[in-house]
């Protein structure tokens, strides 16, 4: 029921073995999915080609979505290599440390233009570039966070950012779908990894979401992977335009 053999997938967001992207891909992987997973630069290539290698992914090339022409490269290495594409994971976020850590109100012109780009309009120009190649339908997935719904302290800016990635993931869902394209967030609780330890006290974060989960469990990033592969099969046809929390329960707690 939940074979993604025969399926292939690009993995656009694994920075190292701690971030949501390799959960999922290794999830959909020990599915039977073929991968394509990307690097940011040099310095991050030497902690994702190895990853990347163990699960055997035949494609591993460079992705800066702020680099005119690299992602639509990657959309080309593709198409040449397999001809069609399935499964697209978006798990990347962004924004400049100063406008990070400031007011909401406070946010430059720049920064909220760079962190709406690289963590929103970077999934609209996936999904463009994806649509052709999933000519039998596919699943697209991107990865949400609490802050899009409740002022959450510290998160700052990238609450609204979240909102915006959230309302574009039901919109191309409505545009998509008759195409046989489904789209989904993901939308995990508070997890320790690289582009979390940009956020301030993100300790009391986790604290706070381990405490108050009714599981008492943080979600890990397997859990996160193994409810993608569950979205990337066929078993979820049916499911998309949503936002799905994978967080022990933790958005139900007021
Ligand atoms: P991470 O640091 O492991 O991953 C962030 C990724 O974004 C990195 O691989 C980085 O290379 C990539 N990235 C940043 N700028 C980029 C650019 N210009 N071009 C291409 N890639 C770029 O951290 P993570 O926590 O795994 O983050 C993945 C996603 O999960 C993000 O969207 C994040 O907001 C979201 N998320 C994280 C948590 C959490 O608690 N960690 C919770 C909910 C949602």
């Amino acid at each position: 029921m939940f074979s993604l053999t025969n399926k292939t997938a690009l993995i656009v967001g694994v920075a190292n073995d701690q971030s949501v992207a390799w959960g999922c891909a290794k999830a959909l992987a020990a599915q039977g999915a073929t991968l394509a997973m990307t690097y940011l630069n040099d310095k991050a290539k030497a902690h994702v080609r190895p990853l990347a290698q163990d699960i055997g992914a035949e494609l591993i090339l460079p992705l800066d979505v702020s680099i005119p022409g690299q992602l639509e490269s990657v959309f080309d290495q593709i198409d040449t290599h397999w001809g069609k594409l399935d499964i697209l994971l978006h798990s990347i976020a962004f924004c400049p440390k100063g406008d990070l850590h400031g007011r909401v109100i406070d946010t430059s012109a720049d920064g909220f233009a760079m962190a709406m780009d690289i963590s929103v309009h970077s999934f609209l120009r996936m999904l463009c570039l994806a649509e052709p190649l999933m000519k039998n339908g596919g699943t697209c997935m991107t990865v949400s966070f609490y802050g899009s719904e409740k002022v959450v302290e510290h998160y700052n800016i990238m609450g609204p950012v979240k909102a915006a990635l959230e309302s574009v993931t039901r919109y191309a869902a409505a545009e998509l779908g008759p195409k046989g394209i489904r789209v989904n967030a993901l939308f995990p609780g508070p997890l320790s990894t690289r582009a979390a330890s940009g956020i301030d006290h993100f300790d009391q974060l986790l604290a706070h979401a381990a405490s108050h989960a009714p599981t008492g469990m943080l979600a890990t990033i397997d859990d996160v992977g193994a409810y993608a592969a569950f979205l990337a099969s066929d078993a979820a046809r049916n499911v998309t335009g949503t936002v799905h929390p994978i967080d022990g329960g933790y958005q139900i707690i007021g």
